[in-house]
């Protein structure tokens, strides 16, 4: 159907229910697409609308609603994930109907994937070293001397020796992390708690993401070596929140461990395997390309992206093409936590992979494309996408300082945060740590990019097109960035200590951040002669040396490069008989400074303001 529009231009309308669907980061070009139309009409008619763009710029999802609202359409902005499924569908990847057509015979039995969470000094560490030792067959390889995020130990299980993998990163951040890119990576949550402390607000924490999970629970309960622990207390206490020990009627495997002699860590694994058989049924098909998760990847100088996966279905093999986030890459060689190079890699087996052109993120998917080029196209089209995302995102730059008088004013109603640490524990810590704060229901905190390294012109970019400020958590500028970020106006702050981060970017969300001042000096001028006033006081004849003094700005006496007289003020102002508001370099003038007259001849009087000082 064809009307008569805005500007007079021809646009197919909609039925004014008519659903047209848009990825974020759509042009008008795309919207044209959807609607068989002409994309420079629709230039016209969002022009006439009030608003400018180009055919090819990336809007927002208000724009387009706005837009679409006039031609009678209702615009549905397709999630991420739906987004990265239609993707990968032009490819002719379906990995839903992948898993759907398994068969039960496809299917083999898979080692359970376990995470240690629990509250800081409860042994999270230390277990995660004890059940390391525990590997039987750790023995043949030298033990497990390498840290590439996840390792896999084998124990004996009634008789069968059986796999297990753990990732080696404690605490829930990375478990969160994961879970928030849609990545669900671990089947069994080990719990630990002291025996000596109970549960903490971290042990709250830990059992909450879990259960939010839906990931069964097996308890530590650690330290019982300590004097003063008490493991029936922890089973107490822990009923509170849904987990009740089986000697107390419930379902959940308690087990007393003490992680740092070593006590109890075959019957922590026993536990975590019965959980496993009896709660889950974990199986994966081995016979297809793979599929899984990227648990931890860095930038090695010699050997370049480094990136430990964990393979949830399919088998990885040396030279597959393959697509992480938006890297890609040809396997070029695979590790095991033993620095053995491994040439397959089957489910729930991690394994570190050289040959990725870029760094992933932890969280991404990746999986294993046809060939080389499928791989590329799919990392770029990623790519493109999240930039385009990204770019439909513009907004004003703003400062912690100014968030409080921008979010009154309505300009803002989230502050965005990109963080940059020096590692990614730190990271996501400050990261956990941050959202965390509870800022109210009409604010709202974004972390929209994080990641390891120098502060990058990439981070300023985006700190650009979102309005973010940028927080760095011992690192620095990298070459060249420090300049873009002040041409920007793009807001960069630096830590060593996460908690004062946290205080600064929780005042500015309160509203209460303190800008700091510096003085600015304003003028000097010298004392040529005093005239005594019984009325004024003394007065200081004087000739402005430099710049302007003004009325009612702050000054200070000096003589012979001494401060006289400080905390003082310019309380009467003259030119001959007048008084005035400023007199300039060269001219001379009468200067009041109140109740002070400890001045004489030849000595400075030095004016300055207290203006704001751009933190860093
Ligand atoms: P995390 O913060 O949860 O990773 O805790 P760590 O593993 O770093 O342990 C915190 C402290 O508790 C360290 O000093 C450990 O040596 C100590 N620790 C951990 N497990 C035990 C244990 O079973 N017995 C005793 N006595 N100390 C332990």
């Amino acid at each position: 159907m064809q009307a008569p529009s805005l500007g007079g231009v021809q646009v197919p309308r909609g039925n004014g229910s008519t659903v047209v669907r848009l990825r974020h980061g759509a042009s008008l070009n795309d919207f044209a697409d959807k609607i068989d139309a002409n994309p420079a009409s629709l230039v016209t008619v969002l022009f006439h609308l009030g608003e400018m763009a180009t055919a090819t710029q990336s809007l927002d999802e208000d724009t387009f609603g706005t837009l679409a609202a006039e031609l009678g359409y209702v615009i549905e902005m397709v999630s991420a994930e739906e987004e990265d499924r239609e993707l990968l569908g032009t490819f002719d990847i379906d990995l839903q109907a992948e898993e759907a057509g398994e068969s039960d015979e496809d299917l083999v039995a898979r080692p359970p994937v376990v995470t240690v969470m629990g509250h800081v000094d409860h042994g999270k560490t230390k277990l995660l070293d004890a059940i390391r030792k525990s590997d039987v067959v750790a023995g043949e390889h030298g033990g497990i001397t390498q840290h590439i995020g996840a390792y896999q130990i084998t124990a004996e299980h009634e008789g069968v020796e059986r796999a297990i993998t753990f990732i080696d990163t404690p605490g829930h951040e990375a478990f969160t992390a994961m879970r928030a890119r849609g990545a669900q990576v671990t089947d069994i949550a080990i719990l630990v708690v002291a025996a000596d402390d109970g549960v903490m607000p971290q042990t709250v924490e830990a059992v909450n993401h879990a259960q939010a999970a839906g990931v069964p629970i097996v308890v530590a309960v650690n330290k019982i070596d300590v004097e003063g622990a008490n493991p029936a207390k922890v089973r107490q206490q822990l009923t509170e929140y849904n987990l009740v020990a089986e000697e107390y009627g419930g379902d959940t495997m308690f087990v007393d461990v003490a992680a740092k002699p070593g006590i109890g860590i075959d019957d922590l694994i026993e536990a975590v395997l019965l959980t496993a058989d009896a709660a889950l049924d974990l199986r994966a098909n081995p016979s297809k390309d793979a599929r899984g998760v990227a648990i931890e990847a860095n930038l090695d100088k010699g050997r370049g992206s480094v990136a430990t996966v964990l393979v949830q279905s399919g088998t990885l093999h040396v030279g597959d093409a393959i697509v992480a986030g938006t890297a890609h890459g040809r396997v070029r060689a695979m590790f095991d936590e033993h620095g053995n190079s491994v040439e397959a890699a089957t489910p729930a087996r991690p394994v570190q992979v050289l040959g990725l052109t870029s760094v992933p993120s932890a969280g991404d998917t990746f999986l294993v494309a046809p060939d080389d080029r499928t791989a590329r196209q799919i990392a770029e089209k990623r790519e493109a996408a999240e930039r385009a995302a990204t770019l439909a995102k513009r907004r004003k730059r703003i400062s912690l300082e100014d968030f409080d008088t921008e979010l009154k004013k309505g300009k803002v109603e989230s502050l965005n945060l990109i963080l940059k640490g020096d590692v990614s524990g730190a990271v996501e810590a400050l990261e956990d740590a941050l959202l965390k704060i509870d800022v109210g229901d009409e604010v709202q905190l974004r972390v929209i990019h994080r990641g390891v390294g120098a502060i990058t012109q990439n981070d300023v970019n985006l700190a650009t097109v979102d309005s973010a400020v940028i927080i760095g958590f011992n690192v620095k500028y990298g070459e060249r960035v420090e300049e873009l970020a002040e041409r920007e106006g793009v807001d960069v702050k630096f830590y060593s200590v996460i908690y004062q981060a946290i205080e600064d970017v929780e005042a500015a969300l309160k509203g209460m951040l303190k800008p700091e001042y510096e003085e600015v000096q304003l003028g000097t001028a010298e004392i040529r002669q005093v005239f005594r006033s019984s009325k004024f006081g003394n007065i200081a004849g004087s000739v402005v040396r430099s710049g302007t003094i003004r009325r009612n700005s702050k000054a200070r006496v000096l003589r012979g490069g001494t401060v006289v007289g400080d905390n003082l003020s310019i309380e009467s102002l003259r030119r001959e008989k007048d008084d005035v508001t400023e007199v300039r370099e060269g001219f001379e003038c009468g200067i009041g400074l109140g109740s002070f007259n400890d001045i004489t001849e030849g000595d400075i009087i030095e004016t300055f303001e207290m203006r704001e000082k751009p933190r860093d």
